[in-house]
């Protein structure tokens, strides 16, 4: 089957090609560097499937493009999906397959080393050592032994996170409106995100986004918070409201902010713009706090992920070509 595979950086094709030549070259990858949207989608014409990214956009208007190009099947090389109109693929006749569990340490142990590097101010410290500055005024931590970290969502990320906190000797709460019982086996007590908000020290958000969980972080929540409390995304951007949150770094509410993702990441990461002017100026603010740690939506970034996300992207493509299902489809998952 030919693919059209928007969004590609050289590693994607470097683990797209091995996981295709380990199957049996089964698939003609056809790679663009464009993102999907309503003006690239007409580059999907003659690929019977399109595989897209977490930034590609795949809403109405693009399906639509992408139906009257003849493309049968989207495959998502993530797993979250938030970026697709589940159902106007299903009315366009679209199977939408995804990457539901590749490796789940790969983002907790980013989430885990933001955590430490801000805590540590090790961002600060990397500079200033380098400068020959070698004061630890404005470096102090905190140990992390005894504090309580609050887990926003205990899917298979989230538990992750957990269990390594849990190995600092941390104090760990959950919410999650289906508690896992693994991780209640590990003494992870589940409450209310009021209740998380208030008592946590570390707050670190691991649930997908819905309509449900989008700005979850506002600022009510940011008000919850335990006064200088750290707050950590690395799940997807929107479920914090930015300009809230920088509100509470202002005030001094917010301690720490770590962030993976950003509301309006689509317009910035993944590209290399550090010859041009910075156009989102609440982004640029964000830039500015000493506290502020951000890295650009790389959690998922290790050679077990892209290898795993690479040869079960394949998989799907080819059991869509020989069955007419992908192997893990989000469309049955969530519709039927
Ligand atoms: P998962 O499906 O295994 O777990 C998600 C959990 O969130 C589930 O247990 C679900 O019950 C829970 N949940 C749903 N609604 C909730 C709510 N309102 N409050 C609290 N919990 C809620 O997913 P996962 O593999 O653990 O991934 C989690 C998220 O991480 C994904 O949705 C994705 O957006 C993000 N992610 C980010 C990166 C990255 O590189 N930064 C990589 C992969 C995934």
């Amino acid at each position: 089957m030919q693919v059209a595979v928007f969004s590609t950086k050289p590693y994607d094709r470097r683990f797209l090609d091995a996981a295709n030549t380990a199957g049996g070259m089964k698939h003609r990858l056809a790679y663009l560097e464009a993102q999907l949207s309503p003006e690239t989608a007409v580059l999907a014409r003659g690929s019977g499937a399109v595989c897209a990214f977490v930034n590609d956009q795949a809403d109405a208007a693009v399906l639509d493009r992408l139906a009257e190009a003849g493309v049968k099947l989207l495959a998502l090389r993530a797993s979250g999906f938030n970026n697709v109109d589940l159902a106007a693929a299903r009315r366009l006749g679209i199977t939408v397959a995804r990457v539901p569990a590749y490796s789940p340490e790969a983002v907790a142990e980013h989430t885990v080393a933001i955590i430490l590097a801000l805590n540590r101010n090790i961002h600060r410290a990397y500079n200033r050592v380098r400068e020959g500055n070698f004061a630890l005024d404005g470096l102090l931590g905190f140990d992390l032994k005894g504090r309580t970290v609050g887990v926003v969502g205990t899917g298979r990320i989230g538990a992750a996170v957990a269990r390594i906190m849990l190995g600092f000797g941390c104090r760990v709460l959950a919410h999650d409106p289906c508690p896992d019982a693994a991780t209640q086996a590990l003494g992870v007590g589940y409450v209310t995100v009021p209740e998380l908000l208030a008592a946590s020290d570390i707050v670190t958000l691991h649930c997908p986004l819905t309509p449900g969980t989008h700005h979850l972080i506002d600022a009510a929540a940011v008000q919850r918070m335990k006064p200088g409390a750290m707050l950590i995304n690395t799940s997807r951007g929107a479920i914090v409201d930015t300009p809230a949150v920088i509100a509470g770094l202002k005030a001094g509410h917010i301690g720490q902010l770590g962030l993976d993702v950003y509301e309006e990441e689509a317009d910035l990461f993944f590209e290399d713009l550090s010859g041009q002017v910075l156009q989102d100026d609440v982004f640029a603010r964000l830039l500015t706090f000493p506290n502020v740690l951000v890295t650009a939506h790389q959690a998922f970034f290790t050679a077990e992920a892209l290898t795993a996300i690479a040869e079960i992207t394949i998989a799907n493509i080819t059991a869509f070509e020989a069955t007419g299902h992908a192997v893990h489809e989000v469309s049955t998952e969530r519709l039927a």
